[in-house]
């Protein structure tokens, strides 16, 4: 058994965790073995999350808790976006830790370890952003036992101005067609059922080869054998096309559910945050898979109190919520970030004002959702079984529309991750349903 140890701690979003997938696999490629406690470790990885302040700090603060350690010889390293935006600065704030790598550089994680594993004390990986690569590895450690992860883009290029991530993903790349088909195909063989395609901007996805739209990626892969549920996130609505929704109509695999960040109601704050689009333009899109034969759940992200945002704009934000009706909203009040083009607006909304914005915006949405979940009372929806409540004694688990449902199971053994069951839905709340399988 090999002597080396690492301890992972992953923050932020689905992109990071399925990076940190691929890094396992890859440290684990290199003879090291993965421990569920910091003390236990030789080496302690950190892959780290920017888009807010919070999460950034969460990362020093864990620095901070453990730097103990370093004087037993343990080694430090951050990864990630807080990584690639604070560069070497980080190796000041924390002189223990030897290394520092952005996303775009863990294609050189062997050269970057075996560097630090020779006495190398302050081992970088920053300058690869410009890189036409993606971080394919066929070492993956695939750690959801239910749902299976396959990047097709990274990076992006629309610079919202309130953004870290172009500076810290890097410039847009895609994965070839085959590519993506051959792993979904690898996926299905493994026994995954749930295949979820990510991307910072999944559907500005351009294969590399040419052969295939994002559409018709996403189609191909809902029709790998033994697949019965894809998902795509996130998408961006400047690039968010018709044939989405008709891929979602023609190919059953394909979950029922679209994310679509909004940011503002108002085109005059979507201007200023340079999205690319007016609210016409989503609704447009909005449209379309409203019209869709099957029932498309919507969900979206919104900012509040975005630089000059006026009472005027934020109803805007307000009656787009009431047009759409999504199932849900993820808002945030908007906080500067380093390096964004929005550092020079002057951010003249008060805490308090942005802290009121986003609880009307909760407390209306908490109605619009109370109303769409009560309207499943009744059906009989598949439903992916994710664990168990214990408790609770329920099992829990999504519908298609991503939908989490928990519901009772009279047999003594627990239905298994990844199995479907029938649950009828017998009451609604405004985040979750519960029910009774059938
Ligand atoms: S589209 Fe805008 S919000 Fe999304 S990752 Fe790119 S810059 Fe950030």
């Amino acid at each position: 058994m090999s002597a080396k140890t690492f301890y992972l701690e992953t923050f932020g979003c689905q992109m990071n965790a399925h990076d940190s997938e691929k890094v396992v696999g890859t440290l684990e490629q290199q003879g090291y073995r993965q421990v569920d406690s910091e003390e236990a470790a030789d080496l302690l990885l950190y892959n780290t999350c920017s888009i807010r302040d919070k999460a950034e700090q969460k990362v020093f603060h864990r620095l901070n808790d453990y730097k103990k350690l370093a004087r037993e010889g343990k080694r430090f390293g951050v990864i990630g976006c807080v990584a690639q935006q604070e560069g070497e600065k980080i190796f000041e704030r924390a002189p223990y830790v030897s290394l520092v790598a952005g996303s775009a550089s863990y294609r050189r994680l062997p050269e970057l370890l075996a560097r630090m594993e020779a006495g190398e004390s302050r081992v970088t990986g920053l300058d690869d952003r410009e890189t036409e690569e993606t971080f394919e590895t066929e070492f993956t450690a695939r750690k959801n036992p239910y749902r299976a992860y396959i990047t097709i883009i990274e990076g992006c290029d629309k610079f919202c101005a309130y953004c870290v991530v172009p500076y810290t993903r890097g410039k847009e790349r895609s994965r070839g067609s085959e590519s993506v088909l051959e792993e979904a195909r690898r996926i299905a063989e493994m026994g995954y059922t749930e295949i979820q395609l990510l991307g910072q901007n999944v559907n500005s996805y351009r294969d590399p080869t040419g052969k295939k739209s994002f559409a018709e990626l996403l189609a191909a892969v809902g029709e790998v054998s033994g697949i019965r549920r894809v998902r795509f996130t996130t998408s961006h609505p400047r690039d968010f096309t018709r044939d989405i929704v008709e891929a979602i109509d023609a190919v059953p695999a394909l979950c029922d559910h679209v994310h679509l960040p909004v940011q503002s109601g108002s085109t005059r704050v979507l201007r200023r945050m340079a999205r690319e689009y007016s609210r016409e333009w989503y609704m447009e899109r909005i449209a379309w898979i409203k019209a869709a034969r099957r029932q498309i759940s919507i969900s979206t992200d919104m900012i509040v109190g975005f630089p000059g945002e006026t009472p005027e704009d934020f109803e805007e934000t307000m009656t787009l919520l009431d047009a759409v009706q999504y199932d849900a909203v993820f808002g945030f009040k908007y906080s500067a970030r380093p390096n964004t083009p929005a550092l020079v607006m002057i951010d003249s909304i008060a805490e308090q004002e942005k802290a009121k914005r986003l609880q009307i915006l909760q407390d209306r949405q908490r109605e619009i959702q109370r109303a769409n979940y009560e309207r499943h009372v009744g059906d009989i929806l598949e439903v992916m079984v994710e664990g168990n409540n214990s408790a609770r004694e329920q099992i829990v688990g999504r519908s298609s529309q991503n939908k989490p449902v928990n519901f009772t199971w009279k047999h003594p053994i627990a239905p298994a991750p990844g199995s479907y069951q029938q649950v009828r839905i017998t009451r609604a709340f405004p985040n979750s349903l519960a029910g009774e399988a059938v």
